[in-house]
């Protein structure tokens, strides 16, 4: 699948649309969710164009994928949920109901999460 440049977390990225920051470094950005499914809910996006973790498996450099992971830790400690508990998910693709095209992690926590998924 092509990187759609103009998709909504790259709009983000060049500052076209807002959004309510809590991390950025060289690599990483990392915002609230518009729409909150839990009392943190945070996405955390490179600031490559990658299409989603099957992309950014493949193709980002070695420093992109290790300041992507410390951030996840460092923005979920930030947030005050590493003793609580957070679940990270990243959906690809149409089974996953992945519906930006711009790699993202999301971190929920701040409430008692539930099962992982559901048995649809
Ligand atoms: P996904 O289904 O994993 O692609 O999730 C996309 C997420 O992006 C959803 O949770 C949306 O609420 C969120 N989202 C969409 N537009 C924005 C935006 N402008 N600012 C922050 N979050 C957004």
């Amino acid at each position: 699948m092509a990187y759609d440049a103009n998709n909504v977390f790259a709009r983000i990225l060049r500052g076209e649309i807002p959004c309510k920051k809590v991390y950025e470094d060289t690599h990483v950005l990392a915002f609230h969710d518009i729409n909150p499914q839990a009392p943190v809910h945070i996405l955390v996006i490179p600031k490559g164009a990658y299409v989603s973790l099957d992309d950014f498996s493949a193709r980002a450099s070695d420093a992109e994928v290790v300041a992507f992971t410390r951030a996840l830790g460092e923005i979920a400690r930030a947030q005050g949920v590493d003793r609580s508990g957070y679940r990270t998910l990243a959906n690809h693709g149409a089974d996953a109901n992945q519906e930006v095209p711009h790699f993202h992690v999301h971190i929920f926590g701040g409430r008692r999460l539930g099962r992982m998924i559901s048995k649809g």
